[in-house]
């Protein structure tokens, strides 16, 4: 098998159009899973791309938004869980999970740095960016992403 040619996979860039504007700053291979299966709902490109417009508006600068995790399958909410541990035992990982596929691509795990200096945007300036355009956002994890989902559109 060709490597380099397998490597290329889901190295697709995604087309939003965001407020009268066409924006394509994410690729499909940054949604993917382990196995590189990939889930994008096409609401959840338009609000993260409206993410990025506002925080690079804020910075002045060049803003990367960094997608850590997007769809999951059963099996990988479970290896998830083996290691961080289900909410209703303590843990951080919900059974009903938005980030399920069974849910259309709703869901992402982020956080976002300045191109220039290579410095994180704060965990909570980035959940209060991400609040204006996703149902639900989830600010305090203790690794400093942020979750945002859109579970109202559901
Ligand atoms: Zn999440």
């Amino acid at each position: 098998m060709d490597q380099r040619f397998l490597a290329r996979r889901n190295d697709i860039r995604l087309l939003a159009s965001v407020d009268g504007e066409e924006a394509a700053h994410f690729r499909l291979r940054e949604f993917v899973n382990a196995d590189g299966l990939a889930m994008v709902h096409p609401e959840l490109l338009i609000a993260l791309e409206r993410v990025r417009r506002d925080l690079n508006a804020m910075a002045g600068e060049t803003v990367w938004v960094i997608i850590k995790d997007a769809v999951r399958t059963n099996a990988d909410l479970a290896k998830l869980a083996a290691r961080l541990g289900w909410t209703d035992e303590g843990g951080v990982v919900s059974r009903d999970s938005m980030h399920l596929a069974k849910y259309g691509g709703i869901a992402v795990d982020l956080i976002a740095m300045i191109a220039s200096g290579k410095h994180r945007v704060p965990q909570s300036t980035l959940g209060e960016v991400c609040r204006r355009y996703f149902d639900y956002v989830k600010d305090d994890y203790r690794d400093g992403h942020v979750h945002a989902d859109l579970r109202g559109h559901l």
